[in-house]
């Protein structure tokens, strides 16, 4: 690892001592920071380096991974740490940092090498990027490089004006846009599994896969953020950046196809068909295991008369060699029954003639868990001997043992310092993930897709079920089939 100066803007937030700090302390108890490290914090708060170091500290023990009761090692850490009070609206400001960054680049004789994390509002991303170009911290001896947080824009529009701005200040291999789905160790072993086993790959394809379908279900509801959320949704807030990642790098095959090659075959909605293919979902009253749970229209800070989406369910179909006619069904709502991210691909019957009962038999399932358990499941067909010999099925599991592994901040910030862009969101993605959402807003502010309610603690209405049970298909896991009699259109529900 190079020798570099890490300047953290907004060290004094929330997610600086929920995710950064633990990061950086993992990462350094592994040696995988330079000795020659030093991490300056920025922020209003008139703070000195001594209380910012104890704040750090404060937070490695209430967040860390691995203990923080080591007082060596917690010293060593620490003493990289420096604070400077900042307002990222004042250019002179920037020229007092880059005082401090020139100052401990002598002191410890670094070469030059710049960091840059916004851990700040997105309403601030254009203007820090122009004003570190501008003060002259964009010009050091060595590499420099920008984190950024997400949102990345609200809309299309937006997107590529922060884009624009960005682009003033930092080459696209410069900016390291976090999505930190894509930190999370199962996602960055699914290409690794897909590449390195023929047996996965061959079956990879539209030949033996009937459908597949992608989760990521909250029990949360919309906690300290509902100013927030309410202008953002589940569509803004999870399917377009999230949800649409893990498309991408599910679509990869063999390592041939980039991400962007599958955003870019993903077929387009048109805003008028939206309705078709698209749930729309908010939560009202009801439990989360056991506990009663207000509707989102009754959560403070939350407009009574919302009709914003606590719950997206999204039926798409990929238009290449290896995906093509395969329904992919995403899903991702607030308030649901369980938490839970993952990844079920199902495979096509092998016969079309009908069994006896006894010798029925399901769909070969492969099923990706991503969070909160980590896993692979192959579900198969066995002839259960103890039960009359019927036909059932059994799960092969291989579930990894999480307790060492790193997390996925501190996958992501390592990455980043080594300026490896591989598990980060490209500008050419984000616009195309924009692009494709872009009908599904505007079908939503138009009020084109109907407003579909769901008790909290289920998961979703029962729109979401009919979606798939228009293709005679169904979640997997947590709903049942829908009989063909009891199909009633999804109009009838709103
Ligand atoms: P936060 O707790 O509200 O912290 C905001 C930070 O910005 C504070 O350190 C604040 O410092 C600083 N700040 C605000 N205005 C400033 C100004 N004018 N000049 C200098 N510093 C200023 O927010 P957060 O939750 O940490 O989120 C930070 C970013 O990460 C946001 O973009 C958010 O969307 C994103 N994010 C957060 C999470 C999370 O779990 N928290 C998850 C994903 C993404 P002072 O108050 O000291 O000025």
């Amino acid at each position: 690892m190079e020798a570099t100066t890490f300047v953290l803007f907004g060290a004094t937030g929330d997610l600086a001592k929920r995710k950064i700090y633990p990061a950086l302390y993992n990462l350094f108890l592994d040696h995988k920071l330079s000795k020659s490290f030093t991490i300056i914090g920025l922020g209003r708060r008139e703070w000195s380096d001594e209380a910012f170091q104890a704040q750090v500290e404060q937070s490695l023990h209430t967040f860390s991974r691995r203990s923080a009761d080591d007082s060596a090692s917690i010293k060593a850490f620490i003493k990289a740490f420096r604070y400077s009070v900042m307002d990222v609206e004042r250019i002179e400001d920037y020229h007092k940092l880059l005082q401090v960054v020139e100052q401990r680049e002598q002191e410890l004789h670094l070469p030059g090498n710049r960091m840059f994390y916004l851990s700040v509002g997105p309403e601030f991303f254009g203007k820090i990027a122009a004003s570190i170009q501008e003060s002259g911290l964009g010009s050091a001896k060595g590499w420099k490089r920008l984190i950024i947080e997400k949102p990345f824009g609200h809309d299309l529009k937006s997107a590529q004006e922060l884009n624009q701005e960005l682009g003033k200040a930092f080459k696209e291999e410069e900016i390291f846009r976090i999505d930190h789905y894509l930190g999370k160790p199962m996602v960055q072993k699914l290409d690794v599994l897909e590449q390195s086993n023929p047996a996965l790959q061959d079956i990879w394809t539209n030949q033996y896969i009937a459908n597949v379908q992608i989760t990521a279900s909250e029990t949360v509801g919309v906690e300290e953020r509902a100013g927030y959320y309410d202008h953002v949704g589940a569509i803004r807030d999870m399917f377009q950046n999230h949800m649409l990642q893990l498309l991408m790098t599910l679509g990869k095959n063999d390592g041939r196809i980039s991400k962007r090659q599958v955003m870019e075959s993903v077929e387009p909605l048109l805003k008028e068909n939206v309705v078709n293919d698209v749930v729309r979902g908010q939560y009202t009253a009801g439990s989360i295991q056991g506990k009663p749970a207000a509707g989102y229209k009754d959560e403070p800070g939350i407009d009574p008369c919302s009709t914003n989406d606590t719950f997206v369910a999204v039926r798409l179909r990929i238009d290449d060699v290896f995906w093509r006619d395969i329904p992919i069904y995403i899903r991702t709502g607030k308030r649901m029954k369980e938490k839970s991210t993952r990844i079920v691909i199902e495979f096509k019957q092998p016969f079309k003639r009908s069994y006896s009962a006894q010798e029925r038999t399901a769909p070969n399932l492969l099923i990706f868990e991503i969070s909160p358990n980590e896993g692979v499941t192959l579900q198969i067909n066995h002839k259960d001997l103890p039960n009359k010999g019927v036909t059932s099925t059994i799960p092969v599991d291989l579930h990894f043992n999480q307790s060492g592994e790193p997390e996925a901040y501190e996958n992501l910030i390592y990455d980043a310092l080594q300026g490896d862009p591989t598990f980060f969101a490209h500008w050419d993605e984000v616009e195309l993930a924009w692009k494709w959402v872009q009908p599904i807003l505007e079908a939503f502010e138009e009020d084109l897709v109907p407003l579909h309610h769901y008790p909290a603690g289920t998961y979703g209405p029962d729109a979401s079920d009919l979606l798939l049970a228009e293709d005679g298909n169904h979640w997997w896991f947590d709903s049942k089939p829908v009989p063909l009699a009891q199909r009633i259109p999804r109009e009838a529900y709103a």
